[in-house]
């Protein structure tokens, strides 16, 4: 049984002619149930206020409605999926607001009042670029509160990933450092139309309420970013153009000169951002 009483999907691509463009990362989600499932893994929205980037022709925006979003900004590129997105709006009347423009652009506070969710099956470039944005803003808590993205697979490990491990990195660390992040599901290309080259993942990261270490933002950033860099090699190489005293960082953050970046949990990165901070 479909969740509304809207057509089927491929139905709105045909009747629309919404044949998917490359340039655009569109691959979209024809199943309404897969696309309900998505909306609950990003929560109980009764009552709140969802922004959604890149509807396309709408299936997870009919997921968020009919689970309960008291209302979905959505933000979308590509000017041929309006009247489909039209016709959801006069199906959830007052509930959907549909902007046209290119998501990097709009700032989501000049038309919602926070806290909100966001939920979005983006390209994979403008999701990384989002993300990064959302975790860096100069203040904190940020305007909201989940974020429940799909991601290529290898990014959203990336996002979720632990020390030791490959994947691990300053997207873990960025990510890490101010919310929970966990993959809460895997999709296979097939589930796509047209289906991409790789699997994807769908990344669920709540705020915390403030970051999870005390530490200067650019200070962290600064030193990840050196430490990633070059991640093979020993932190008292790849970081001595830091500081003339590294080493005393590095005992002071409880991290031997000879660990190398991906063996550094979150807590001592920190610590060795506050420590040469401290210095400056
Ligand atoms: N959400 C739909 C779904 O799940 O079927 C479509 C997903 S498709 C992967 C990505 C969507 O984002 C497309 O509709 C595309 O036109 C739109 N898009 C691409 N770049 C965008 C941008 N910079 N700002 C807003 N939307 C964008």
């Amino acid at each position: 049984m479909s969740i509304d009483t809207l057509p089927p999907l491929r139905q709105v691509i045909d009747t629309h002619g919404l044949a998917a463009k490359k340039s655009l990362g569109q691959n979209f989600l024809l199943d309404l149930n897969l696309t309900a499932k998505i909306a609950r893994l990003s929560g109980d929205n009764t009552g709140h206020d969802v922004l959604e980037i890149g509807p396309g022709p709408g299936g997870l925006t009919r997921g968020l409605l009919a689970e309960g979003a008291r209302c979905v900004l959505a933000i979308e590129k590509d000017e041929r999926c309006l009247p489909a997105l039209a016709e959801i709006a006069a199906a959830y009347p007052e509930r959907l607001e549909v902007m046209c423009g290119d998501a990097l652009d709009v700032n989501p506070l000049d038309h919602l009042t926070p806290p909100i969710r966001v939920a979005a099956n983006l390209p994979y470039n403008v999701g990384t670029e989002l993300l990064v944005r959302w975790l860096t803003p100069p203040a904190w808590p940020p305007f909201w509160e989940t974020l429940t993205l799909m991601f290529q697979r290898e990014v959203a490990q990336r996002i979720t990933a632990e020390p030791g491990s490959k994947a691990y990195g300053r997207l873990a660390i960025l990510a890490q450092w101010r919310a929970d992040a966990r993959i809460v599901l895997n999709l296979p290309p097939e589930a796509f139309s047209p289906p991409p080259k790789v699997s994807s993942a769908v990344v669920h990261l709540t705020a915390l309420p403030a970051p999870r270490y005390p530490a200067d933002a650019k200070m962290l950033q600064h030193v990840t970013a050196t430490a990633f860099n070059q991640r093979r090699k020993m932190l008292r190489a790849s970081l001595k153009g830091l500081s003339p005293a590294i080493e005393d960082h590095l005992g002071a953050a409880d991290i031997k000169p000879t660990d190398r970046a991906e063996q550094i949990d979150l807590e001592r990165f920190c610590a060795l951002a506050r420590s040469l901070k401290s210095e400056n």
